[in-house]
């Protein structure tokens, strides 16, 4: 869990798209793990012994929390999940029922004495001061309304157990609504269920009175809760929907439903992209949320032919895999993202294939020589992003062919192998290693394809060869020009990507 996203600040290539600056290709996502959906609903009605009330000020300024432990339950700290979230509190105190408790203040914890009972902690955070340093992803405004990473301003004990709960009741001031990843407790408004990956993992909150709220319903079963924040657009709330709504369903009729009960998703509208979405990130900690940025002169129609959104909500039909591995958290996403789009219809088939090969392309010129295994754990610091990502796309294909001309073993394509992987582990509680995924996905199928494929490149510098794919699929890139044979490979390509 060191390595885990949301326990530093963001770096400074995650800013850039708040920042207003353009992104090239597959710039970079992020995810960490969540709850597991079927837990959304809270188990019981009985108050758990850790209850938080939480108040923001009326000009989003500042947030008051009090967190209040039931008989010698409280914890010996409560810190931030965020490194330096500390220099943001601004007061802090504690009481039982006798009085004051005293507090041991410091610059990263609140140290709480033993020996009391029923103790409530009292803090107030900084939200001007988080959000002071222009955009960061963890801490910004969008016009009138405030979005808070969780672990800046919901301090937990240091170690949290996996079976941790608490509820969450907000005091919100006159005209303020929030946005939030967690369920809704029914007997209590305002009061919300938290487990233990909502204090593990970031989580996202929005607070504001001016986001505008779209529930989308994915199938019977599913839902997306939408806010759009604040700030000029030419999309409309309908075009919206629609956009979030074929992209859910693009991901839901390739894993065979949607991966989650219910999505939080922040539409963040934004200026200087070259995209219509020129970013987009998912994080777990309470729920999953997924982020899309906006640019603010996209239009609807423009939204039919976005990749990012249908690209986040692949990721949630994987388990969460840990950043040095993301050949193939995003590889096996950046395949899928394109094969969904042209299944959905999105694109056509064959704008799905010249986007698979335009990317194969980027990937094989991107990079730092290094490994693929090295490159995936170093590309944040190299920015090597495009090598990584198309490379593990590079891989997904290969063993997805491989499937789909040999039978052996019980998965007949990459499909198969990914909603079995969907239903044995996308609601982990914890990260995965690639090597996990790799020995689950070939012990769930009986094959040995996924490690085979995987090991041979992942210790070359060189980008996988597609020579022997592109045979096979009928296809040929001539001066950076896709040629599609009309006959050979017609009915493998046909079965990877089949117009609705
Ligand atoms: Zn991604």
């Amino acid at each position: 869990m060191s390595a885990a996203w949301g326990l530093r600040r963001a770096p400074v290539t995650a800013l850039a798209p708040l920042l207003g600056l353009a992104l090239v290709g597959a710039a970079g996502c992020a995810s960490a793990p969540e709850r597991s959906p079927r837990d959304l609903a809270p188990r019981d009605d009985e108050p758990p012994a850790w209850q938080i009330t939480a108040r923001p000020d009326a000009d989003l300024d500042a947030i008051e929390v009090v967190a209040c432990f039931r008989g010698a339950s409280a914890p010996l700290e409560l810190v931030p999940g965020s490194q330096d979230a500390g220099r943001y509190l601004l007061t802090a105190s504690a009481r039982d029922a006798h009085g004051a408790v005293p507090l041991d203040k410091r610059e990263d914890a609140l140290g709480i004495p033993r020996g009391h009972r029923d103790v409530c902690v009292s803090y107030a955070i900084d939200v001007g001061g988080l959000t002071a340093g222009g955009s960061s992803r963890d801490a910004y405004r969008a016009g009138r309304d405030v979005v808070l990473a969780t672990d800046l301003w919901l301090w937990r004990p240091r170690r949290v157990d996996r079976g941790a709960r608490a509820w969450v009741t907000l005091e919100l001031p006159e005209g303020v609504r929030a946005a939030v990843p967690w369920p809704a407790v029914a007997t209590r408004p305002g009061t919300y269920a938290l487990d233990a990956s909502a204090f593990r993992w970031r989580g996202l909150v929005a607070f504001g009175r001016a986001f505008e709220t779209l529930t989308v319903a994915v199938g019977p079963r599913s839902r997306l809760d939408v806010a759009v924040l604040d700030g000029d657009r030419r999309a409309t709330a309908g075009g919206i929907a629609r956009w979030l709504g074929r992209a859910a369903g693009a991901v839901a009729a390739t894993i065979g439903e949607f991966p989650r009960e219910r999505v939080q998703v922040l539409v963040v509208p934004t200026s200087g992209g070259d995209d219509p979405v020129p970013f987009g990130y998912v994080v777990r900690g309470g729920g999953a949320t997924v982020t899309l940025l906006l640019d603010r002169d996209a239009r609807d129609e423009a939204l039919d032919r976005d990749w990012v959104a249908p690209h986040e909500l692949f990721h949630l039909a994987m388990p969460p895999i840990r950043s040095e591995d993301s050949w193939l958290s995003e590889g096996f996403t950046m395949y899928y993202t394109e094969l969904l789009r042209g299944r959905a219809g999105l694109v056509t088939p064959r704008e799905a294939w010249e986007a698979l090969d335009a990317g194969f392309d980027r990937g094989y010129r991107d990079g730092t020589g290094r490994s693929l295994a090295d490159e995936s754990r170093d590309m944040r610091e190299t920015y090597a992003f495009k090598r990584v990502y198309w490379a593990g796309a590079a891989l997904a294909l290969l063993i997805d062919l491989e499937l789909r001309q040999r039978a052996e073993g019980r998965f007949r394509s990459l499909d198969d192998a990914m909603v079995a992987l969907f239903r044995a582990g996308a609601r982990a509680d914890r990260f995965w290693t690639a090597r996990e995924v790799v020995a689950e996905l070939d012990e769930l199928g009986g094959t040995d394809v996924f490690a085979r494929t995987t090991d041979a490149w992942l210790d070359e510098a060189e980008f996988p060869v597609l020579t022997g794919a592109y045979e096979a699929l009928g296809l040929r890139s001539v001066d950076g020009e896709l040629r599609v044979d009309p006959e050979r490979g017609r009915a493998l390509r046909d079965a990877i990507i089949s117009a609705p």
